[in-house]
């Protein structure tokens, strides 16, 4: 059986548990995992009589060649892609059908509402979602490959770095390099932050350059094989200053306690807590804004997420991110970040750039 055909076995029992009759999915991303689909604009109806993706011509070869058996429910261009879900729906005698509250548009349920009269909507959260998050073992080598694209472009940039490049540039470079290795591109826009920058965690690159600091914080990531990566250094260029060894001592004490406490049976709460607790006793518990770490899978920010007081428990097969920052403003930010894998016994790092703070200096 293949992979996408047990995926949808799962995901029936789940869709009768939640107590509809079908699916009906409309993240794009959700139809990818399950049929192995990597268009755009296609919905997916699965229930326990009827599966079928919902398209229009544009996309029928792509759909034969990459979904073999799966029935294709193809719209003629003039029938808009609402009216089409709400006639599959009919012709399929669905009586309760589920949908994907975090996706479909209030628009397209409204117009379901209507011209289906005698069909209960059940709203649904993250049903496909939780599938997605114990990882198959494709999925893994998958994970894999995209930190290591990730990794040797990172390596090609960092030994390339100059004062006088900007942000910008490095933002560039870093994307060019990850396409000439073969990724399909960045799992997400690069951030390159220099000194008081990188006290903004989600800093966009700008033309300020690299020597007007004495570090640059690079959060970067790969997407490969549709999977990607998420990985964060800090790349000293200047003098290490006390207060960086300092910082960058209390975030990779906190980061490495993190990565001991996962494993099979831990909350993703209590890796959080790991992590927070040595920061908060340095004092810098306020310069912590942030969760601890994310999922990662098809995309890059999925669950489970490590936050505080979050109850999901970790299973092998998860793979999730750790992510500590410390950000002070006017001066600047440290954050490690590197992606774990849940495995039976423990955990596994998956990424290999080195972290002590004398191997990240350059130039
Ligand atoms: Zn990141
Ligand atoms: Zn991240």
């Amino acid at each position: 059986m293949s992979s996408y055909q047990t995926r949808r076995d799962r995901l029936r029992r789940l869709v009768r548990a939640a107590g509809a009759d079908a699916l009906l999915v409309t993240n794009v991303t959700n139809v990818g995992y399950l049929t192995g689909f990597t268009g755009d604009d296609s919905y997916l109806l699965i229930g326990r009589g009827h599966t079928g993706i919902l398209s229009d011509p544009r996309y029928t070869t792509q759909l034969q060649e990459e979904c073999p058996g799966i029935d294709l429910a193809i719209r003629s261009p003039e029938v808009p892609q609402s009216e089409w879900v709400a006639r599959c729906v009919k012709s399929a005698g669905i009586g309760r059908l589920g949908v994907e509250a975090q996706s479909i548009t209030v628009a397209l349920c409204g117009l379901l509402e209507r011209q289906l009269p005698d069909c209960v909507m059940v709203s649904t959260t993250g049903l496909v979602e939780e599938l997605r998050m114990v990882k198959d073992r494709r999925e893994i080598t998958s994970i894999r490959d995209a930190i290591r694209l990730a990794e040797r472009a990172f390596d090609v940039i960092r030994a390339a770095l100059r004062p006088d490049q900007t942000e910008q540039e490095v933002a560039a470079d870093l994307e060019y390099q990850l396409r000439r290795f073969g990724a399909e591109g960045c799992s997400f826009p690069s951030i390159v932050a220099v000194g008081p920058r990188a006290a903004l965690p989600h800093a966009t690159p700008t033309r300020k350059r690299i020597g007007d600091g004495d570090f640059v914080l690079v959060d970067w990531g790969a997407r490969g094989d549709r999977y990607v990566s998420d990985l964060t250094r800090i790349v000293v260029t200047g003098k290490i200053s006390p207060k960086l060894r300092r910082v960058y001592g209390v975030v990779l004490k906190a980061q490495l306690a993190a990565i001991r406490a996962i494993k099979p049976g831990a909350t993703c709460g209590q890796v959080d807590r790991a992590a927070r607790s040595i920061i908060e006793k340095a004092g810098f518990g306020a310069a912590f804004g942030h969760g601890l770490g994310h999922g990662i899978g098809l995309e890059v920010h999925e669950a489970p997420g490590l936050r505080r007081r979050a109850k999901a428990v970790l299973k092998p097969g998860m793979v999730v991110t750790v992510e500590p920052g410390i950000y002070l403003p006017g001066w600047g930010g440290v954050r490690i970040e590197d992606d774990v894998l849940v495995t039976r016994s423990g955990h596994e790092v998956l990424t290999s750039v080195a972290k002590p703070l004398d191997a990240s200096v350059v130039g």
